[in-house]
């Protein structure tokens, strides 16, 4: 099959705005004729699916959750980028449609995304109309920080919760329109089929998860907003529940994956601790705005740290390297994540590593602590030349910034953040690969839309901090409402799809015998056997560093 981007013709930056001049729309009453299904409940499919009720669709969503405010979006954190520009210091469109094609080693699809740095300055409007609290700063307004591979503050954050925020906004947003029955919830239901009629997507094969009945449903359109892969390594940031199925499943009924060899690593997670674990916890890329990344310089040093016998704050100054400034001075501790995990590893495999594993170096606020001491008590005129008061004062600071996170990390590490510093290693957290689509959004299946973190074109190989947020969000309330119309103006004379075809009948039947034959099977290991199994492989040869032979 040919690929298609359908990317308009003209001026990178006419493109979009040409486009949604010229594509077909639907009117107002045709819209009440139209079915739209959005499989996942997240940044992306919740947002998708509250525009698409309130511009008149008949939207059914779904998400295997026990309500959508429990998709994975919610554990986002650091924040979404946007280009406005509040901070004065230079940014534009332009620069956020640059930073993010080198961010993404220049693979990503340059249209998707410059209409990506257009539309962000319109999701924050959205949000806090919603009433979204973002961090204001003393004024009152808006506050903005510094994410990995930008010179610029084009973060939008509230606290380290972010993505609980937003997703609060999205969800009540489609709670408005389940209220109006304009959206038909269907939660605690996973969809295990795409059902394709004459070539075009025309409903979903679902088990509901309570009652284990399979059901079918019918659309004029499918979306989905289904999340990323990144649990193919069984060990990540994501949450377990974050399958895969759905993507997995259009695949295998046509629609094409591009990029499934690029996941992110993230260099600031916690790092493993043991074979019990099923998930690892992110300490957000926030944290390197005031945290500095180190290692010992010398060998002995760091294997005395790794033996306890040693405490990291005894390490004086000149013996510790600060690896990431020191190769990097420009950006420094805020490196895109590919450069800044490979450095770790890097790091650890020569036997700078700082744990006991030896896989792990550290992320230490000692030094901001006492920056924001200082300019607190200079700020109150208290005495600068008091250390107590300024360790007092400048961990006030650091706690109203990342206090959820620092709370989070004693919780698990047990050890208090604010006295000694953190210790990281990178994890796998994002995946850039997905179900291709085209400039709409649609994939190799006519009717079948991917968007968020399920499709594939905006972040290339890389993906920067605070851009997922910001894409699911794009794609859900400003891109994929124009697009889908395009679509569906040629359905609206349709009718509503029937579930009584022979598609539906064999894709039912598929999906019934694939169920029984793994509850049939008389296997002796779980599921969990095979998939941590499957993730080491992953991790060891197809994680950070790959090579000829061991991918073979
Ligand atoms: C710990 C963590 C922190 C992060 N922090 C940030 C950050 O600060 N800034 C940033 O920009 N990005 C961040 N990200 C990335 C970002 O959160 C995600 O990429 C983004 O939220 C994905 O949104 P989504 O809507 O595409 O998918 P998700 O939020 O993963 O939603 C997927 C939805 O699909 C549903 N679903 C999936 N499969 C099925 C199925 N078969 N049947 C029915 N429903 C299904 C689920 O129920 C869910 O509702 C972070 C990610 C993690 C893991």
């Amino acid at each position: 099959m040919a690929l298609d981007s359908k990317i308009p013709e003209g001026p990178l930056a006419d493109k979009w705005t040409n486009h949604k001049n010229t594509i077909d729309l639907v009117n107002p009453a045709n819209k009440r004729l139209l079915d739209v299904i959005v499989v996942g409940t997240g940044l992306a499919g919740g947002s998708a699916a509250a525009t698409l009720a309130e511009l008149g669709y008949n939207v059914k969503a779904f998400c295997f959750q026990d309500s959508p405010r429990r998709a994975h979006s919610i554990a986002a954190q650091g924040g979404i980028n946007a280009s406005k520009n509040y901070q004065g210091d230079g940014d534009s469109t332009y620069r956020l449609f640059y930073d993010t094609v080198k961010g993404g080693d220049y693979r990503s699809r340059e249209a998707n995304v410059h209409r990506l740095a257009e539309v962000s300055t319109n999701i924050i409007d959205q949000c806090v109309a919603q009433g979204v609290p973002f961090a204001r700063d003393y004024g009152g307004l808006l506050d903005n920080r510094s994410f990995g591979g930008v010179l610029v503050s084009r973060t939008f954050y509230a606290k380290g919760q972010t993505g609980q925020q937003l997703l609060l906004g999205a969800y009540s947003a489609m709670n408005r329109q389940i209220g109006r029955g304009k959206i038909k919830m269907h939660n605690r239901h996973e969809m295990l089929d795409v059902v394709v009629v004459d070539g075009k997507a025309r409903g979903i094969i679902a088990r509901n998860l309570v009652t284990g009945e399979i059901e079918r449903h019918s659309a004029h359109a499918v979306v989905l907003g289904s999340g990323g892969y990144g649990n193919v390594f069984y060990l990540s940031t994501n949450a377990m529940g974050s399958n895969v199925t759905a993507a997995w499943k259009a695949h295998k009924r046509g629609a094409y994956f591009a990029n499934p060899c690029y996941t992110q690593i993230h260099p600031t997670c916690i790092p493993v601790s043991g074979d019990h674990q099923s998930k690892l916890t992110l300490m957000s890329e926030s944290l390197r705005n005031d945290g500095r990344i180190w290692v010992p310089k010398n060998l002995e040093d760091a294997k005395a740290i790794q033996n306890r016998e040693l405490k990291p704050t005894d390490l004086a100054e000149d013996k510790r390297d600060y690896f990431l400034e020191r190769r990097y001075p420009a950006f420094g501790n805020l490196v895109p994540r590919d450069v800044a995990s490979r450095a770790a590893k890097e790091r650890c495999d020569a036997g700078f590593g700082v744990n006991k594993t030896g896989e792990a170096v550290f992320l230490d606020f000692a030094a901001a602590i006492i920056r924001y001491g200082k300019e607190k008590a200079h700020v109150k005129g208290l005495n600068e030349e008091d250390e107590a008061l300024i360790q007092t004062l400048g961990k006030e600071v650091v706690k109203s910034k990342y206090g959820n996170l620092f709370q989070m990390y004693e919780k698990i590490v047990d050890e208090n953040p604010y006295e000694t510093p953190m210790m990281i290693y990178p994890a796998v957290h994002y995946t850039m690969g997905g179900v291709w689509v085209d400039y709409n959004l649609q994939t190799t299946i006519p009717g079948l839309y991917a968007i968020g973190e399920a499709n594939f074109s905006e972040h290339g190989a890389n993906r920067l901090g605070a851009s997922a947020l910001m894409q699911g969000l794009a794609d859900g309330y400003f891109v994929l409402p124009y697009t889908i119309g395009n679509y569906l103006s040629k359905d609206i004379r349709t009718g509503p799809i029937s579930t009584d075809s022979v598609e539906f009948d064999e894709a039912e039947a598929k999906v019934k015998s694939e169920i029984d034959h793994f509850i049939n099977n008389k296997g002796t290991k779980p599921v969990d056997y095979f998939h941590k199994r499957l993730g080491k492989i992953m991790w060891n040869k197809c994680g950070m560093a790959r090579n000829e032979k061991e991918l073979k």
